[in-house]
């Protein structure tokens, strides 16, 4: 078996070159200088009860906060992480900060201030032999429990075969739970589904974004409508939660309840934030519960 796996990694490598050799090579160094001098940084972004706005749950977001270039976006590094292999050490800090910061808000604001904590998770990091010994590892250091872990993994990188299904499964009998992300915008299938140990399905912004517009006859509107409403039922058929992304208004978040949605994200509800901010938070909603004990 670890032969036939060497030859995996070896035609995956090759695939890989196929991008510009020098390009890449040239921002994996940056990369792993960045990495070594601890210039990735996770900010937070609140998933919250749309019909109350309380915070259930946290997805971590990373950046690379440049000397020179001041805050990059993932969409400008993470492709080439990807391709460099650099991803798996990236992913393996961002997990481990993750994991880190999600016990110290449990540890000081207790077991209702968050619930989960979702990092995001590449596909190159499912193949990596060791990725479940890593979160095993990560989640023993850190004193998370793995049920508050939630992975945040897209449909491609889920559909590459049986390997990645064992990894998942394994994953699962810890406790750690999965959520397909940005989800309707990959290739799924109801077998992947069925197959695949998910706990939740993310609804990728594209469906989120004018599903408030009812003017009749829109049938972009309509057809987001309709996507977002069978999507909610097929979760909940599936026993599956559902967390609408990319929310940016009222009248969005509105509309989701009505098609089924119970948890959202989004700029409207809260933008992601360096952990001082959502310690700010937690501390804020600390004492007004203590006010409201006090009355
Ligand atoms: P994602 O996992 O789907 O994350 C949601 C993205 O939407 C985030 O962008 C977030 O800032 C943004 N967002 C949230 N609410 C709103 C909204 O209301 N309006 C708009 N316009 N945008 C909203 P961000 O942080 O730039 O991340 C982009 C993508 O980069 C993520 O998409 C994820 O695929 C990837 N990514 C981020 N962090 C990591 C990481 O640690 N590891 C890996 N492998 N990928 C990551
Ligand atoms: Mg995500
Ligand atoms: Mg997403
Ligand atoms: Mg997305």
């Amino acid at each position: 078996a670890a032969k036939q796996r060497g030859k995996n990694n070896r035609v995956r490598y090759h695939d890989g070159m196929e991008q510009p050799v020098l390009a890449h090579a040239r921002i994996g160094g940056e990369l792993r200088r960045a990495l070594d001098e601890g210039e990735f940084r996770l900010h937070y972004q609140p998933i919250c009860l749309l019909r109350t706005g309380q915070v259930v749950g946290i997805e971590s977001l990373v950046r690379w906060e440049h000397p020179t270039r001041g805050l990059i976006p993932p969409s400008e590094f993470i492709p080439a992480a990807e391709a460099t292999g650099l991803i798996v050490p990236l992913g393996r800090f961002v997990l481990r900060e993750a994991c880190r910061q999600a016990a110290a808000w449990l540890a000081e604001f207790g077991p209702e201030s968050m619930q989960k904590i979702g990092p995001n998770v590449s596909a190159r990091q499912l193949h990596d032999p060791d990725f479940v010994s890593d979160v095993r590892a990560i989640l023993a250091e850190t004193g998370l429990p793995a049920d508050r872990l939630v992975l945040e993994l897209t449909e491609s990188a889920v559909l590459r075969g049986k390997q990645v299904l064992r990894t998942l499964n394994e994953l699962h009998d810890m406790g750690v739970r999965l959520a397909l992300d940005d989800f309707g915008t990959g290739e799924s299938s109801l077998s992947l589904l069925r197959a695949f140990p998910a706990s939740i399905i993310k609804l990728d912004k594209s469906f989120v974004d004018g599903i408030e517009l009812d003017e009749p006859g829109t049938p972009e509107a309509d057809a987001r409508q309709a996507v977002a409403h069978a999507v909610a039922q097929l979760a909940g058929a599936l026993g599956l939660d559902t967390v609408a992304e990319g929310i940016e208004c009222q009248e969005q978040a509105d509309r989701l309840l009505r098609l089924g949605y119970t948890l959202g994200q989004g700029y409207h509800l809260a933008r992601p934030m360096p952990a001082e901010r959502m310690t700010e938070m937690f501390a804020g909603q600390r004492q007004l519960i203590a006010a409201g004990r006090g009355r």
